[in-house]
């Protein structure tokens, strides 16, 4: 069983996302999504609130598991089995900080390989950021983030 780990922040997890969710799970046989806990970023969303949205939003994919963890990446790939790490690139901005992680993640773990994966280019201009401020502010952002998270978001911004 070939299974890939995608770490990432997803606050919240928006449709580029899944997009590169869609593509790991189509080239391997399973993928572990994985919530990073970051103690240097103050997420909008809970821990629990990104992976539930998360777990709704991949609900009909019987590969995809969804987790959090804490700690270094390439220590969660081993725990969950994991041959590799996924991670999406956008635009040439994304290259320099994702080959840095890459080629570290390597020198603490020579078997696990990253694998690059592009999303459809109608999503590479999406950001959790941006789709934060835009709900913030009452933007329609339906095309851009699953149901689930469409929900949750005018439940946060509400008041
Ligand atoms: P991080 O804070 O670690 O960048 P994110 O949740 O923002 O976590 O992103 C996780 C991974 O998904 C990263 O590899 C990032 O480049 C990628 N990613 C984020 N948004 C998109 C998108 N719109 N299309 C493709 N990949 C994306």
């Amino acid at each position: 069983m070939r299974k890939v780990l995608y770490p990432g922040t997803f606050d919240p997890v928006t449709n580029g996302h899944i997009d590169i969710i869609k593509r790991a799970r189509e080239l391997f046989d399973g993928v572990v999504v994985t919530v990073a806990i970051n103690p240097g970023k103050t997420p909008l969303f809970s821990v629990e609130e990104r992976v539930q949205m998360l777990r709704e939003s991949l609900k009909d994919f019987d590969n995809i598991t969804v987790d959090s963890f804490d700690g270094l990446v390439v220590e969660h790939a081993h725990q969950v089995g994991a041959i590799g790490i996924i991670r999406g690139l956008r635009a040439v901005s994304d290259f320099e900080f994702e080959f840095q992680m890459a080629l570290m993640n390597r020198k603490l773990a020579g078997d696990i390989t990253t694998v690059f994966l592009m999303p459809h280019e109608k999503y590479t201009y999406l950001n959790s950021s941006i789709i934060r401020n835009l709900a913030e502010l009452k933007s329609d952002v339906s095309d851009f983030v699953p149901p689930a998270v469409l929900k949750k978001l005018k439940e946060k911004f509400s008041k």
